[in-house]
């Protein structure tokens, strides 16, 4: 056994979740442990080198094998430094994480955020296979964004391309503040904290909705609802999609993707949730534009950190 392994790290904020993928982007391996943040960075820089050797050893693989550990976190990374800058859930602040690891692991290091390793991954193994052009969108607590672009991560200037949660597509009337200070971002509606939020107002509004039943309302009651004709509900699920729908209209027109891939908590709406984004994006578009273009639910769901931290060696 003398080919290649890259080993790709999911730091989040509970779990450290590391995977072995082989040349073509195949999980073989994976292993999960905690990250323990509130012992501080050291810790969790002690951790992540533990579990990385730890995975490598149960597996049938030899050190020796390994080309690369690449890492993926939430947060602001700077990529070419290697720097995670920013990144709350795990308590790092200006952590040059891949000078650190390359030291301790005696193997090259690679860094990006969440957002845009899930969007490498889907493009390596996923639902965006075979496909060069493609923008991933995360619908979770907030809206992530992905940019592959000729089979690559694009990073932009300071590497923000792609904070797709960010746009800003809410009218004026209608805007929200955002958690990044601004307001009317994508985000305000289109993720579970969003949907929860339409929810909650229209309850404390005295609107009729089966909603005002729930004690504590999640995203899933919302889709729930719709999907059994609560017409409130219905209202929140269509408000979601269709800025969505006009967010991806804008994106088609700057990059012209051949491919949406849609991934989070949120997306597990399904097909009820895709025909109405997929409506607002064939109405808002030019029809040149949207040939050929699909918008489908991610494959990897929770594997897609790991793979895209690995695939950051051979595809970014
Ligand atoms: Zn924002």
């Amino acid at each position: 056994m003398s080919e290649q392994i890259y080993v790709g790290v999911d730091l989040g904020g509970t779990a450290i979740k590391v995977g072995i993928c082989d040349a073509e982007g195949k999980l073989l391996h994976t292993f999960e442990g905690p990250t323990e943040v509130a012992k501080g960075p050291d810790t969790v820089m002690d951790n992540i080198e533990k579990y990385v050797r730890l995975i490598v050893e149960q597996s049938p693989y030899d050190w020796s094998q390994v080309a690369g550990v690449g890492a993926g976190v939430a947060g602001f990374t700077n990529v070419k430094e290697g720097v995670i800058i920013l990144a709350p859930n795990v308590g790092f602040k200006d952590v040059p994480i891949r000078s650190i690891l390359e030291e301790r692991l005696g193997k090259p290091v690679k860094i990006d955020n969440d957002a845009n390793v899930a969007a490498l991954g889907e493009v390596w193994s996923g639902a965006g296979k075979g496909i060069d052009h493609c923008v991933c969108y995360t619908l979770g607590t907030g809206v992530g964004g992905g940019i592959i672009i000729n089979g690559r991560i694009v990073q932009g200037f300071s590497g923000l391309a792609g904070e797709l949660g960010h746009m800003a597509v809410i009218p004026d009337l209608e805007a929200i503040q955002c958690g990044c200070g601004k307001m009317g971002c994508l985000e305000t509606v289109s993720s579970a904290t969003g949907i929860i939020r339409m929810a909650n107002d229209a309850v404390e509004r005295g609107d009729r909705t089966s909603l005002s039943l729930v004690e504590s309302i999640t995203a899933k009651d919302v889709f729930d609802a719709a999907k059994a004709g609560d017409e409130v509900a219905v209202r929140i699920v269509s408000r979601a999609a269709y800025y969505l729908g006009k967010a991806m209209a804008a994106v088609a027109v700057t990059l012209n993707p051949e491919r949406f891939i849609i991934g989070g908590g949120v997306s597990k709406a399904g097909e009820f949730l895709f025909e109405q984004i997929r409506e607002t994006f064939m109405k808002l578009t030019p029809d040149p534009v949207t040939r050929g273009v699909s918008i489908v639910p991610a494959e990897l769901g929770n594997d897609a950190g790991m793979i895209g931290a690995a695939g950051l060696f051979l595809r970014s």
